[in-house]
């Protein structure tokens, strides 16, 4: 089922919201993005005339009741948003009353899933190497879908709008569409724009296709990797992950951030990519500093012999000029990471400067994605969000999804595929 195909009349819908939202420390939201991207779902249910019933989880309370977490603080900014006067469930597992009572057109928000480690379903207050374990966690598995159950029986059908959690197996996220069938569970509106924006690049991509990795580390950068290179024709490689590369091919990369236990990693990637037909495009020179600091003197080096006492921290202009060709000559681009410390403006340079080739690509028709981390902050920085195809919300299930794994939160609504 889809959500524009459903008439949601008459109807009591749970939905899986993610209102993960910041608050002040006087339980103010800071920012309401996320409550705003649910709201084209949440509409369209009201609109129907359905009453929704949303659930979320907020922080990290680790299955205990924890005031600060609450979202009680948060349903003025939803009752503005969606326009009506949205009621509030103390207890998400025992709000029967609440929801029973619900008319048509009306709003009830439940309160913090992750009070209740079912939520999560993971044992607690047990180690893992306790010989107990298994059986806890077999225990756990129970009771989560005992609670899944009881969210479920609350509503006739079952939308899943919160992409941040989709690649977690939780109870609000996964086990809950167990107990709907096929024609009463659907994802929503947020849902579906990250799903098709997913299948764009990694099953339906237009070649040539591009992707820009950059970001720290490329041990969290490699299930990505290794996932892609059998999909893009051009691979663009940088940001602090690169100088992994250069000190695993012999060169000298001063004091850059590296990680020496990931260089087989590396020149395997760029062993698979020879062998794959895939060009990589690592930086070609780099703009170092001489201290980790926005202040630090500058001096642009040859990626592969940086002199110790200095670190590269942003992309030169070399780099950039060849990286532009290759980014305009793409009919698919998937961004993932900043090709520098960003964050402190005199090494943002290079990484506002691949936002705005993705954007140009992208005016001339190419298909662009930015998402996982940092690179959506990045587009946000620079003013261009709106100026590529998709900037997707969900960090780390983006990251899960490009690097090929199946969603948990997907397949519980489309099957495994
Ligand atoms: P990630 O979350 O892995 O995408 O990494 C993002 C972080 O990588 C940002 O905080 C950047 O400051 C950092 N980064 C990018 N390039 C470099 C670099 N050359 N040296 C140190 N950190 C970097």
């Amino acid at each position: 089922m889809t959500i524009e195909a459903c008439d949601f009349k008459g109807k009591k819908v749970i939905v899986r919201v993610d209102f993960n939202v910041p608050l002040d420390e006087n339980g103010k939201v800071t920012d309401e993005t996320r409550i705003k991207g649910a709201l084209p779902t949440l509409k369209k249910v009201l609109n129907d005339g359905g009453s929704v019933i949303m659930m979320s989880h907020m922080g990290k309370p680790k299955g205990k009741v924890n005031p600060k977490l609450s979202l009680s603080q948060i349903v003025s900014n939803v009752s503005n948003n969606l326009g009506v006067d949205v009621k509030f469930a103390p207890d998400c597992a025992n709000a029967q009353a609440e929801a029973d009572a619900l008319k048509s057109g009306e709003a009830l928000l439940l309160e913090n899933l992750r009070f209740y480690p079912e939520e999560e379903g993971k044992p607690v207050g047990i180690d893992k190497a306790d010989p107990q374990y298994e059986e806890a966690k077999k225990a756990m598995k129970t009771r989560q879908k005992k609670f899944a159950k009881k969210l479920a029986s609350y509503a006739d059908l079952y939308v899943n709008d919160a992409f941040g959690t989709a690649h977690r197996k939780h109870a609000s996220t996964a086990v809950i569409a167990d107990y709907f069938d096929e024609n009463s569970k659907m994802l929503g509106f947020l849902m579906e724009k990250e799903v098709n924006a997913i299948d764009n690049v990694l099953k339906n991509a237009k070649h040539p296709f591009t992707a820009i990795i950059g970001g720290s580390k490329v041990s969290s950068k490699l299930g990505v990797l290794k996932n892609l290179i059998d999909k893009v024709d051009n691979l663009i490689i940088g940001g602090g992950m690169g100088f992994t590369f250069f000190k695993a091919q012999g060169g000298s990369i001063g004091n850059s951030l590296h990680e020496d236990e990931l260089m087989p990693e590396a020149l395997n990637v760029l062993r698979t990519a020879v062998e794959k037909g895939v060009n990589v495009y690592l930086s070609v020179a780099t703009v170092a500093g001489n201290r980790f600091s926005n202040d630090a003197d500058q001096q642009i080096f040859e990626t592969h012999r940086i002199p110790d006492g200095w670190e590269g921290m942003d992309a030169s202009p070399a780099s950039l000029a060849i990286w532009k060709e290759v980014i305009l000559s793409s009919k698919t681009i998937l961004w993932n990471g900043p090709v520098g410390v960003f964050e402190f403006e005199n090494f943002a340079k290079g990484t506002g400067e691949i936002a705005k080739y993705v954007a140009q690509a992208t005016q001339n028709g190419a298909y662009s994605l930015v998402g996982g981390g940092d690179s959506v902050a990045a587009v946000n920085k620079f003013g261009l969000a709106d100026k590529v195809s998709y900037v997707s919300t969900g960090g780390g299930a983006m990251l899960e999804a490009i690097e090929g794994k199946v969603l948990p939160g997907v397949a519980a609504i489309k099957g495994e595929n």
